[in-house]
């Protein structure tokens, strides 16, 4: 075989790998092994040494020849195999902006910070300021204050955590008020504060029993407030919670902080009044607390009780959210289930 012809074979051979190769690594390989040094062109051409003078230039030019149609074809190749892989990661990568993103799931309030913040709301309305409190209060505001003396029966209606002899976790949000009166001036206008708030009491978990829960309490003092006024505030709220149709019934009932007391309940909001499980068969629920301040709870918050007086009221949020919502067992507002919990979601 003469080396033009041993040249041919190579150009054609090589032609063929060139083509046949699938990607970038391995055509490089072929460029470094055809057209290198150690190449079998560069091999072939070290046999010109024996041609002919005449000779020698055409095969030289031809070799040239080749050389530069395999770098082109290995040119051509290389932008061929680049755009394949160009086209391939473009389609891997291809983002559908049309479709529907992924929602972030937004967190609600809880259903108790929910009927929180609409008696909040009303309150503030209202005109009543919104006392935060210490859920570890001392003896003498938990209870001294409140008409209830060491040895008063009273304190044995509330079992107690106690922290130290006189710390305790707050039994009610009363005291509260008693912190009001102590440190109220007159001259800035009455007293009208509601407090809300969690509660902590030595009870055995239930249906209807929960060591912690959430109470409110509220009081206005000012000059001539009377227990119609208690009555209208009470109306108001009931109105607003439980819908315009309930009736509300006061019945005398004890506390140590109010004199007279009341025991406030609703119109069956269920069977209206005809009777049913919820109501107990009598028509009625009880709601809620109240009273007109007792002398001695002013009198210990260093308040004239000759000029002023007024009225309190307390109500358990977990009750009236129970009674709004439907709910049967008061710890499902503590275990946070979401099935639960999910029932309450406020849109937007
Ligand atoms: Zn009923």
């Amino acid at each position: 075989m003469s080396l033009k012809e041993q040249l041919e074979n190579l150009r054609q051979t090589s032609l063929q790998e060139i083509q046949k190769v699938v990607d970038l690594d391995a055509l490089n390989q072929i460029r470094v092994e055809v057209l290198g040094k150690k190449g079998p062109i560069t091999e072939v051409l070290r046999g010109m040494r024996n041609l002919s003078n005449e000779e020698r230039p055409k095969v030289g030019a031809f070799a040239n020849e080749i050389k530069s149609d395999l770098a082109e074809a290995i040119e051509t190749r290389k932008a061929e195999l680049e755009a394949k892989k160009a086209a391939a990661q473009l389609a891997h990568e291809t983002l559908d902006v049309t479709l529907p993103g992924q929602s972030i799931k937004k967190g609600t309030p809880h259903v108790l910070t929910q009927v929180i913040d609409d008696l909040e709301d009303l309150f503030v309305g209202m005109g009543y300021q919104v006392v935060a409190g210490y859920e570890v209060e001392d003896e003498r505001h938990n209870f001294e204050m409140l008409n209830m003396p060491a040895n008063h029966p009273a304190r044995d209606m509330q079992d107690t955590f106690y922290i130290t002899n006189d710390l305790l976790m707050r039994t009610h949000m009363s005291p509260n008020e008693a912190r009001d009166l102590e440190n109220h001036d007159f001259k800035n206008g009455p007293i009208k504060m509601i407090s809300p708030g969690r509660v902590y009491r030595r009870d055995t978990d239930d249906a209807t029993h929960s060591h912690q829960f959430y109470q409110m309490e509220g009081q206005v003092i000012d000059k001539n407030i009377t227990m119609a006024d208690l009555k209208g505030t009470l109306e108001y709220t009931i109105h607003h919670i439980f819908g315009e149709d309930r009736d509300l019934r006061f019945r005398p009932s004890y506390f140590p902080f109010t004199e007279p007391s009341v025991e406030v309940d609703i119109s069956c909001f269920r069977c209206d009044g005809k009777g049913c499980n919820v109501c107990k068969q009598t028509g009625w629920i009880e709601v809620l607390g109240a009273g007109m301040t007792h002398p001695n709870v002013l009198k210990a918050g260093g308040v004239d009780a000759d000029v002023y007086g007024g009225f309190a009221f307390g109500l358990g949020i977990d009750r009236f959210a129970m009674l709004k919502y439907g709910v049967d067992d008061i710890r499902n507002f503590y275990l946070n289930d979401v099935r639960f919990l999910n029932q309450f979601t406020q849109e937007g």
